[in-house]
């Protein structure tokens, strides 16, 4: 059986411990909601600082090349081309996830003319489902969304599909999707393979190249650490990249943004799929965020990952047995980084567990969503969060009626 005493020795064994000075986090708080909005690496804050103070107020416009301002989306895109299993090049920091999947699914589609199917399963997360709608019917002349359930996935994957398109990690239950085999059924179909990162990017090791993935999207300020509103990211594999084309053809994708010429012509490379002018506050802190990642490797963080989820799982099961459904998969090779519990009153007991300084969140209408991250999370505090999520079920304290108010963000 776990004892708190077992977690604080893994506590002391731990090879990432240290790297928890590097976060600002409020004492008396246990954060398992970094999936959301990841914590504030001090670096961040400081290089944030350092671009008010110096770069924007008293350089001022220099700074586009002294600072190196312009060059941030590739720099930074690079960064997380590390960590992603990307080859240089192939990963741009750039507007939001949500305009990215935009971009991408339009050249997916144009690069399959004739197929009139974007591909994804009914779990996805709404944005996904939402800008491929959009784009369908902006684009009209037959193409649809089909959205069938995961399991059904690769049974659907056949000559009429242009793209498939999946969150690799799903954001309501946690399941992890085999990227290499569903990639490569997308590849036999001559179907293109889209996947949003959102949840598996900083969370677990990605291989994009060795997957032969086509394309990608992902978060800035979930695992990543990137502030409230930090860019995205998009990958385009580099056999793509000639005939990569956005229908956002704004003047940064172009070859001579400072040419001012009338007429657009693509940049070389990924650095086409830029449409303005990067938002350098908050690329500045998704730059510095990634520091944090100097010598980590994601094999360490996903060791300690799964014996975070696995050891939660343990405490609940047993301390709260039948209280809760596990929605989120058993086995820890088909889960990213979260722990997902079922309950009809998941709403106020999530906010009695704030009101104690455990903060997850809910994903409507009953589910308790639980996410670990391993750079700022002790294994103790795994023990401390349960335990109080015990203590609130056991005295029925989410009861009390203020629990009840819902919040628009949730
Ligand atoms: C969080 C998340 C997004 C967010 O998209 P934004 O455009 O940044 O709001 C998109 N897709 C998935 C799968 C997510 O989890």
């Amino acid at each position: 059986m776990l004892t708190r005493e077992h977690l604080l020795q893994l506590d002391r064994q731990d090879p990432l411990a240290a790297l928890r000075d590097q976060f600002v986090l409020p004492a008396g708080t246990i954060y398992l909601d970094g999936n959301s909005l990841g914590a504030m690496p001090r670096a961040a804050a400081d290089r944030v600082r350092r671009t008010l103070d110096h770069d924007w107020s008293q350089a001022l416009v220099r700074s586009w090349n002294s600072a190196g301002w312009v060059d941030l989306p590739q720099r930074v895109g690079d960064r997380i081309g590390r960590l992603i299993g990307a080859r240089e090049g192939e990963t741009l920091a750039c507007d939001s996830t949500s305009v990215n999947l935009f971009k991408l699914l339009s050249l997916a589609v144009k690069l399959r003319p004739g197929r009139k199917l974007i591909l994804s399963d009914c779990e996805n997360f709404p944005t996904d489902l939402y800008i491929a709608e959009g784009l369908s019917a902006l684009l009209g002349g037959g193409l649809e969304l089909r959205s069938v359930s995961p399991g059904e996935i690769e049974a659907a994957i056949d000559e009429r599909v242009a793209v498939v398109s999946l969150s690799h990690v799903n954001y309501r239950n946690g399941a992890l999707y085999d990227m290499a085999a569903i990639t490569q059924r997308a590849h036999n179909a001559g179907a293109l393979m889209l996947w949003d990162l959102a949840h598996s990017a900083g969370a677990l090791p990605i291989h994009l190249a060795a997957c032969d993935v086509d394309l990608a999207v992902g978060c800035g300020y979930k695992y990543f650490n990137g502030g409230p509103g930090a860019p995205a990211f998009l990958y385009i594999a580099q056999r793509l990249q000639a005939q990569a084309s956005t229908p956002l053809s704004g003047w940064f994708g172009h070859q001579r943004p400072f040419d001012f010429v009338p007429v657009y012509a693509p940049a070389a490379g990924i650095s086409r799929m830029l449409a303005g002018t990067p938002a350098i506050l908050s690329i500045v802190s998704l730059d510095a965020a990634l520091d944090v990642w100097t010598g980590v490797s994601m094999e360490q963080v996903r060791a300690k990952s799964i014996l975070q989820c696995e050891s939660f799982v343990a405490l609940v099961e047993q301390w709260m047995p039948g209280v809760f459904e596990l929605v989120s998969p058993r086995e820890s090779a088909k889960r990213g980084s979260q722990v997902c519990l079922r309950h009809a009153e998941a709403w106020p007991i999530m906010q009695a567990l704030i009101a104690r300084g455990v903060i997850g969140d809910v994903r409507a209408p009953d589910i308790l969503r639980f996410g670990f991250t391993p750079l700022y999370l002790s294994y103790a505090e795994v023990w401390d969060a349960a335990s109080t999520l015990r203590e609130i079920i056991d005295a029925d304290s989410w009861r009390q009626p203020h629990y009840q108010i819902r919040a628009k963000v949730t």
